[in-house]
């Protein structure tokens, strides 16, 4: 699996541990979570306002992309053959290495030197850039988020918001030192100025790229067609302005009709930014025609699988209705406890825990589908009900049957069920445990150090019960 070479995902607890003594981090993330789930909660009541209900949206959204999946091969070869007879160029692609190979093979057979690049998290699973820049050509990414992880040399931290692990005085650093100009102490008002001096730099770029390369939301069957959806702009510089543009999409993006697409925008950024529209939505289809003043000379798609259809007809076939809202991560507890760079590879938060072991493989991501407190959050917002905590059960119960878990791990749950499973020898261990513990918190309520639980009681005590059980005080008050 190529995607498992670059993945950290295996040493998520080592990273977590590192993440949640971060202070700054912590600080960037507390300021982030309120606003995004403020924005979206607003959205969605919004919708309600309009008579419109969110869970028959919801629905429709699901039924769309359930059917889409159904006959993904019929959907894929409509939007081939729509997109070439608009006069796009149509590439498949099996995993990262392809896509890098077929762009950089575009890139040479028109003599580009610069590609600016709109926000596309399939780059990142097939480390485009750093294919480009190895090639000798010179990838600009110019969504803001992007822009500045680029200059940090980081990686994206979520998926719609890629910085959002940065603080305001990070970034006026960041841009001091790239811009070469003296640092400023900037606070939240100033925010617009460092968008307009990031702007500056990136006009350049637009204007002398001579290709774009962008992700797409969805690709639209019917007539052949990418859509785009940003806040920015940058999206449709990237896309209309270079002499080449490449769409890289993965192959479950597509959707059979414009109508599908309505349907689907109308949650896509109510979730992931509480807005009832983005500030751009682009449909592009086929090449510059005579007669229009902007659009590239060459389009080419590259349709992607990197895993994705293994997955069809699996257990996790509904992993594949995600349409990358993010409203998943930015209402997951060990999301916003963490960041996304704890997560070791491109998708972070629910969505990542399923969908990183899945594309690079179980035994190469143990611990992700672990990272969870079963709040069932991400389940309840996710705007195409995805079942995830399921599909991160189901995981693990593959962990175990492939014998990926420890063994003490496997003993522990096997005595559990064989305790669980007879009322009355679970009376008796319950019984036994709750005066086991109350000894040993010898009166003070509490456990410091507790040998079974040794990571539970590393960052906190133990609270234990008066020594008796449930069943015991329950037993008593009814004769009371
Ligand atoms: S899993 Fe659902 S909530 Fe999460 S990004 Fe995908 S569509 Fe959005």
């Amino acid at each position: 699996m190529s995607a498992a070479k670059h993945s950290q995902a295996m040493h998520f607890q080592a990273r977590a541990g590192k993440e949640v003594r971060n202070a700054v981090l912590q600080r960037a993330l507390q300021k982030a979570k309120p606003l995004f789930v403020g924005k979206r909660a607003k959205g969605i009541a919004a919708l309600s306002e309009d008579k419109l209900e969110f869970e028959a949206l919801r629905t429709a959204c699901e039924d769309i992309r359930n059917r889409v999946l159904t006959d993904l091969d019929v959907w894929l070869a409509i939007f081939e053959e729509r997109a070439r007879a608009s006069g796009a160029e149509v590439l498949w692609a099996r995993d990262g290495d392809e896509i890098c190979r077929h762009v950089v093979d575009v890139a040479r057979q028109h003599g580009v030197t610069k590609a600016t690049k709109s926000k596309s998290m399939l780059s990142e699973e097939a480390r485009l850039n750093e294919a480009l820049a190895a090639a000798g050509i010179r990838p600009v990414e110019t969504d803001l988020g992007e822009y500045i992880v680029q200059l940090a040399g980081e990686t994206p931290s979520h998926i719609i918001a890629p910085a959002v692990h940065k603080t305001i005085g990070d970034v006026e650093a960041l841009f001091a030192k790239e811009h070469g100009r003296p640092v400023e102490t900037r606070t939240s008002a100033d925010i617009p100025a460092m968008a307009r001096e990031a702007r500056e730099v990136l006009r350049q770029h637009f204007l002398s790229a001579e290709m774009g390369i962008s992700g797409a939301n969805f690709l639209i069957a019917e007539t052949g067609t990418a859509a785009l959806v940003t806040n920015e702009g940058n999206g449709r510089m990237v896309t209309t302005l270079p002499k080449v543009h490449v769409v890289i999409t993965g192959i479950e993006k597509i959707v059979p009709t414009l109508e599908d697409f309505a349907t689907l925008m109308r949650l896509l950024p109510r979730s992931a930014t509480g807005q009832s529209i983005s500030n751009y939505v682009s449909l592009l289809t086929g090449t510059k025609q005579p007669g229009d003043s902007d659009g590239p000379e060459k389009t080419v798609f590259i349709l992607v699988d990197n895993g994705r259809a293994n997955l069809l007809g699996s257990a996790y076939q509904d992993m594949l209705r995600c349409i990358r809202c993010g409203a998943c991560m930015n209402h997951c507890p060990v999301y916003f406890s963490l960041g996304g760079h704890a997560y070791g590879w491109v998708y972070p938060g629910p969505m990542g825990s399923v969908l990183t072991p899945l594309y690079t493989g179980i035994e190469n991501a143990l611990d992700l589908p672990h990272a969870s407190t079963g709040c069932n959050q991400c389940g309840s917002v996710c705007p195409v009900r995805i079942p995830l905590p399921k599909l991160m059960h189901r995981l693990r119960e593959e962990q175990v049957e492939r014998g990926l878990r420890p063994w003490s791990e496997s003993f522990g749950l096997k005595a559990w069920a064989l305790v669980a499973g007879k009322p009355a020898l679970y009376r008796w261990v319950m019984r036994r445990a709750a005066r086991y513990l109350n000894w040993l918190a010898d009166g003070s309520g509490s456990i410091r150090i507790f040998g079974l639980a040794p990571g539970w009681t590393a960052g906190r005590d133990l609270p234990v019960s008066s020594g008796k059980t449930f069943h015991e005080l329950y037993a008593a008050r009814k004769r009371a």
